[in-house]
């Protein structure tokens, strides 16, 4: 049985969870973005940001949770370096469903993983570690991060294998970026703690993991080490263990404290807060279109197929791209361009920040290639270019020389070449008609691909017919 815990950043908010500070603590000096509030200084108190509530609830609606009538704060104490109040206000359903969400559920292939809780909390400062051995070590804290707005989204014990895992942490940093609450793909902007137990042992839980890829390692690596302890009578104790990234094993870190180790306790310097079912038509009425819905309606409306509609939904980047280049005509040539040769020319945050291409440039492209003043194969080096530069396809193709060759004379010319050429050729043309695809190939070799295939097909058959 495998349970997740998975906290997610808000980072599309502007300020912190309980003061004006930024929430985009990354772009900040070392202890620059800090307050009295958020570095807990006596006679400081918190003040709730509004939209960090609004976030949390989307995400929650989203997950088909409940929402409470009325959200309640808890302190959660425990001292560490990177939490200057030695508490974390977060939420806990004491007494009654008081956090943002719950009972909800995801579907991740034909099974249903039921959400427990959704709740909003703030995240602490960073700890950096300098030094080379643990004799040297020197642990430095950065608090700009203090205070940041964190959703923790707790699963029920759901799943039953590593992959079930990362296919629903996938499709969950999907939905996130969808909604736009949420960038996944800044580092720390999604970590995920994981719970194992296998049949008759305690439950160990996995801290703090950044990359779904090594969750999904960790989760298999610690199902073995319990199985093999399990085969040879060890008792499996209740424990929190580390991932070793470098290693690829679990370290046992301390024994599994208990929850009411943490002494929580209601947040006395925040209300409860009642949650208006104004407020809940509001954000359900914003709620942007679901991936699931966007790909049906690529399928039903563009007739895109499923695959390639799947891959065009589930990512914001190129499914925005999509929506603002497409018209009714071009609609599957633009899904085609994005899916098979955008992404693999931007597939990296950096990439896609560099790139220069605009949602006209891509309608221009798709447009040009329909009217066959274009061919598909040219199109790519032409896309290539556009990345880089952001020049006018008309620029590009000219200056590269990308345009077809679709003046029939000036074809007629270099397949008569061909014809001369491949006597062999034309005469197993007249044995097996497929035969004639590698003559077309030639007269794609001798115009670099810029001839437009169905008319090279045709005059190709004429004059051979003719000779
Ligand atoms: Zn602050």
């Amino acid at each position: 049985m495998i349970g997740l815990e998975i906290h997610c950043q808000l980072t599309n908010l502007q300020s912190k969870l309980f003061c004006s500070c930024k929430a985009n603590y990354r772009e900040f000096e070392i202890n620059e973005n800090i307050c009295p509030i958020c570095i807990g200084l006596p006679g400081s108190l918190p003040r709730l940001n509004k939209e960090a509530i609004k976030k949390a609830t989307t995400i929650a609606m989203a997950l088909n949770c409940t929402t409470p009538e009325k959200i309640a704060f808890f302190r959660k104490n425990y001292f560490y370096p990177d939490l200057p109040k030695n508490f974390q206000i977060t939420q806990l359903n004491i007494y009654g469903d008081t956090s943002v969400g719950g009972h909800g559920s995801v579907t991740v292939g034909n099974k249903k993983i039921r959400i427990t809780r959704i709740q909003l909390e703030e995240d602490p400062g960073r700890l950096v570690y300098e030094g080379s051995s643990s004799k040297n070590m020197i642990t430095l804290v950065d608090y700009n991060r203090a205070g940041t707005p964190l959703v923790e989204i707790v699963t029920e014990p759901d799943f039953e294998t590593p992959k079930e895992v990362r296919d629903f942490l996938n499709i969950l940093s999907d939905l996130l970026e969808n909604l736009e609450v949420s960038d996944p793909s800044l580092e720390g902007a999604m970590r995920a703690d994981a719970n194992v137990s296998i049949k008759g042992g305690k439950k160990v839980e996995i801290k703090n993991i950044g990359s779904f890829h090594d969750l999904e390692k960790a989760v298999h690596f610690e199902i073995t080490r319990q199985e093999s302890l399990n085969s040879r009578d060890i008792p499996i104790i209740q424990e929190t263990r580390h991932w070793d990234d470098k290693r690829k094993i679990t370290v046992s870190a301390r024994s599994k404290e208990e929850e009411h180790d943490y002494r929580y306790f209601l947040e006395g310097d925040i209300p409860w807060i009642k949650i208006d079912t104004a407020i809940l038509e509001e954000l359900k009425s914003e709620m942007p279109e679901s991936i699931i819905s966007k790909k049906e309606r690529y399928v039903s409306k563009y007739n895109i197929p499923a695959q390639v509609a799947d891959v065009l939904s589930s990512d914001k980047f190129y499914s925005d791209l999509f929506e603002k280049a497409h018209t009714e005509k071009n609609a599957k040539e633009i899904a085609n361009i994005i899916t098979t040769d955008l992404m693999g020319l931007v597939d990296t945050r950096e990439k896609r920040e560099a790139s220069k291409l605009t949602s006209t440039h891509l309608r221009e492209l798709a447009d040009s290639i329909q009217s066959g003043k274009i061919s598909r194969n040219s199109s790519k080096n032409a896309l290539q270019e556009i990345v880089k530069s952001g020049k006018d396809l008309s620029v590009i193709i000219s200056e590269l020389d990308l345009g077809n060759v679709s003046d029939a004379s000036e074809l007629i010319a270099i397949i008569q070449q061909v014809i001369s050429e491949e006597p062999q050729a034309i005469e197993q043309t007249k044995i097996n008609p497929q035969a004639i695809n590698f003559l077309v190939g030639k007269v794609m070799q001798k115009t670099k691909g810029k001839a437009d295939p169905i008319l090279t097909l045709d005059l190709l058959k004429k004059q051979i017919d003719s000779s």
